[in-house]
């Protein structure tokens, strides 16, 4: 079933927040094993989520052994989704998110409320637009997203600008370059604050095949024009400030959690990142909530979000049958490295009957090269040698022997090398 209308009460087994790989993945799983009613609750006004706006490969060779572009991908996502008999609403944004748990939505037809026996959160995550980056000048029109861009140019086939600056070097960069080139769009320059790229150091090729110039150690400091972006003005590595003419300026990359729902409701979220707190099983600080796909880790590929859907919605059918490990035997994993930006899940379930090892995975804000450990007060149980790049995520596997006796504190610490 597929609608944008919703009666005033819904019920359901699992509500589903989030049409995207992780959301539909989830979904399909669940159907797969046998649980009734599975409706997938999204905003837009088609599931699919992020790969529907970008039409560019590599999508779907873990789920399809396909090399696809981003809508084709999605396509296929929400057609195994139908043909599961997964109840698919769109152009239905949720609102608000209560303990029961009790959804409150939004759509163009009115309010409406969905109650659940268990709710999924697969709001994925999203970059930080302009206002966020408190880069002054003016504020004229032309200054996106890649996300935004990839909208305009693939779903509405609008071209924004001629000439944009790219800002920032993560993997998002080289899809808005990519989108560029699909659109007729040349970009004058390409900029970065580090001294390298933030993806792949082989990526800088990319920019240097399509004759675009790329500036490391470089500042963005103002962007200018009236109505129109005209130009910005940054920062050399050598101090000295240039200005760039241009027509547009796209901000790329710096994902944040898509969390504003958990955020605004009863959940706990990670102090440092707006990241909603999971055990091992992806459950939330309410045992009824589950969350899966980037907005536990801001922002992955969508391989790793479907296989997490798929994997998520096996632990809810346990927590459905009631088989799941108390939610109470948890302990946080405490992190105080200033160079860890987030640890992911943030706490773990111990229980005598784990037969399976958890990996926990941390990422650094910065380039980090040390020792990482899991420590029980002043012991370490799992430690790892990491030679790491920002936006780059170290696995840590914590082994069942391990989870089988609960202790009364975890810490992780990463000691940098002198
Ligand atoms: C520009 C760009 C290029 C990329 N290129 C690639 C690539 O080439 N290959 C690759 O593997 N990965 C790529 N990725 C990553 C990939 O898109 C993501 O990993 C994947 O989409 C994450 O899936 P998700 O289900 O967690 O979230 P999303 O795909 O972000 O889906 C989240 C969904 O939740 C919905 N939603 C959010 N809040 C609400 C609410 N309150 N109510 C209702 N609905 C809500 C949104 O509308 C959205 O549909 C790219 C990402 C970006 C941004």
């Amino acid at each position: 079933m597929i609608a944008d209308v919703i009666e005033p009460i819904v019920h359901c087994d699992v509500a589903i927040v989030g049409g995207g790989p992780s959301g539909l993945a989830a979904a399909i799983q669940l159907r797969k094993a046998g649980i009734e009613h599975v409706v997938v609750l999204d905003r837009e006004a088609e599931v699919g989520g992020i790969p529907r706006h970008c039409g560019h490969p590599p999508f779907g060779w873990p789920e399809f052994r396909r090399v696809l572009k981003g809508p084709e991908y999605a396509s296929r996502l929400h057609e195994a989704a139908i043909a599961e008999g997964v109840d698919i609403r769109t152009n239905v944004n949720v609102v608000r998110i209560e303990s029961g748990p009790l959804l409150h939505v939004s759509t163009s037809a009115g309010t409406a409320k969905i109650e659940a026996a268990k709710v999924l959160l697969a709001t994925g995550a999203r970059e930080t637009p302009r206002s966020a980056r408190l880069v002054s000048g003016t504020r004229p029109m032309g200054v996106l997203t890649t996300g935004a861009l990839q909208s305009m140019v693939y779903l509405k086939s609008r071209k924004p600008f001629l000439h944009p600056v790219i800002v920032g070097t993560e993997l998002v960069a080289y899809s808005a370059l990519l989108t560029c080139r699909h659109a007729g769009i040349r970009p004058v320059a390409m900029i970065e604050e580090r001294k390298r790229p933030t993806a792949w150091k082989s990526s800088i090729w990319l920019p240097r095949l399509l004759g675009i110039r790329s500036l490391f150690n470089t500042e963005l400091v103002s962007i200018e024009g009236k109505e129109r972006v005209s130009g910005v003005a940054v920062r050399l590595d050598s101090g000295h400030i240039e200005q760039i003419p241009c027509d547009g300026v796209v901000f790329c990359g710096q994902f944040v959690a898509e969390s504003t729902l958990a955020c605004m409701g009863h959940l706990k979220l990670n102090s440092g990142c707006g990241i909603p707190v999971t055990d091992q099983f992806g459950r939330c600080s309410d045992p009824n909530i589950f969350a899966a796909g980037n907005v536990l880790h801001p922002a992955d590929s969508s391989g790793r979000c479907w296989r997490e859907g798929i994997r998520t919605a096996s632990h809810i059918v346990r927590s459905l049958a009631g088989d799941l490990p108390s939610a109470f035997d948890t302990v946080a994993i405490e992190s105080t490295s200033p160079t860890v930006r987030y640890v992911f899940p943030q706490r773990l379930v111990f229980d005598h009957r784990s037969t399976k090892s958890v990996s926990l995975w941390v990422k650094f804000s910065d380039e980090a090269q040390g020792t990482l450990h899991l420590k029980i007060g002043d012991r370490s149980v799992v430690s790892k040698r990491v030679r790491t790049l920002p936006e780059k995520q170290v696995q840590l596997a914590v082994s069942s022997s391990i989870l089988s006796s609960k202790p009364t504190s975890l810490k992780l610490v990463f000691e940098p090398s002198s």
